[in-house]
């Protein structure tokens, strides 16, 4: 009996969310005695999975089939269900990820497993496998209890700190699920990439900066892109100015756009509508730069700035790039 986690790469290199899927599955190895494994699907480097050591792996299973390097759900799902046969694993763990969700529902059923989705604990494992969930985003917590034999986790990104547990390079070892084309029936015709600001992914970067109507116009976003480059930070928007077409909708975050849980959300121009609020509200620090003292992201708030956006963000540009030097 094993512990499985699926490690997803970007650029080669593996997501911040998924190093934080391997500390939560090493974890769990540690209270049930057992190793924890990992297994992952395209391009990712060799040295980015054998450093996978780092957070307590001792080995990877690697598909390398050039035909995974974008998202198949069903062909993702042959793979890793082969891998949690091959190394008997009991518990599959996951990033909280588009990816992980999916292919975690999907793995659920073919294993008749259970799933938890939006985890943020370890399990307590006294009198069953139970572990807490974010739920009604983020506004409650709900404990549940994983009964049936295969228990599926996906972790909540952020939730947890990635640990270093210091036990050298994890072993890799090449692994085929044997897949045919009809595992790439559903597949994409064309795969549209998020675009990333400066190369950060919205969804896994450590600090985001978004802008909302109070910017008057997308001529202004130069100063939600300077803050962000000085930061190395996201960009992000609230919805009235995507549908605006002021940005792109992909960078719209909240109930009906992308969640994101950064370190650190700066929020420019936005009110804090609720809708807003429901997927920025795991972030770590969240700061809100405002003109009017009465909005109510003020009340979500770790720092707040009340002043009009075309004074005080210069003076953060000027300041972040000072940090730099
Ligand atoms: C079903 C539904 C789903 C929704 N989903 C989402 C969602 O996913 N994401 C989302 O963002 N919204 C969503 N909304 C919309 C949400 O209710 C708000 O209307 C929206 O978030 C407001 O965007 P905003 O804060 O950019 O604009 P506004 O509400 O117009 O706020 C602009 C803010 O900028 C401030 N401001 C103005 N000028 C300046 C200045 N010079 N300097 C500093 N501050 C200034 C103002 O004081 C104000 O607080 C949804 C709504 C519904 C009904």
């Amino acid at each position: 009996m094993s512990v499985l986690v699926f490690v997803e790469g970007f650029n080669g290199e593996i997501k911040k969310s998924s190093l934080e899927a391997a500390t939560y599955g090493y974890q769990v190895a540690q209270q049930l005695g057992t190793s924890a494994t990992a297994v992952a699907i395209g391009e990712v480097h060799e040295d980015a999975l054998a450093k996978l050591g780092e957070q307590g792996i001792s080995k990877v299973l690697y598909d390398a089939d050039s035909r995974l390097n974008d998202f198949v759900a069903d062909a993702y799902v042959k793979v890793i269900a082969k891998a949690a046969q091959q190394e008997n694993a009991k518990v599959l763990v996951f990033s909280n990820s588009n990816i992980g969700a999916a292919v975690g529902a999907k793995l659920a059923v073919r294993l008749n497993g259970s799933l938890a989705t939006n985890v943020t604990t370890l399990p307590k494992t006294d009198g069953g496998f139970i572990v807490t969930r974010s739920v009604f985003s983020g506004k409650a917590f709900a404990e549940v209890n994983l009964t049936s034999d295969v228990k599926i986790i996906a972790v909540k990104k952020n939730a947890l700190e990635i640990a270093n547990a210091g036990s050298g390079a994890a072993t890799i070892e090449k692994f085929s699920a044997e897949l045919t084309d009809a595992d790439f029936v559903a597949a994409p015709k064309e795969t549209i990439m998020q675009d990333t600001s400066g190369g950060v992914l919205l969804t896994e970067a450590e600090i985001v900066v978004s802008g909302g109507r109070g910017l008057k116009g997308p001529e202004n976003w130069h100063l939600v892109e300077d803050l962000a480059k000085a930061l190395g930070a996201a960009t992000a928007c609230s919805k009235p100015v995507a549908d605006l077409d002021w940005r792109p909708h992909h960078e719209h975050v909240g109930q009906t756009g992308i969640a994101v849980s950064p370190n650190l959300y700066i929020a420019i121009g936005i009110s804090g509508a609720i809708q807003h609020l429901a997927g920025v509200n795991s972030s770590k620090v969240i700061v809100v730069i405002n003109k009017d003292p009465e909005a109510p992201f003020f009340k979500a708030a770790d720092y707040g700035i009340v002043g009009d956006a075309f004074d005080v963000v210069p003076k953060l540009i000027e300041a972040a790039r000072a940090l730099d030097k």
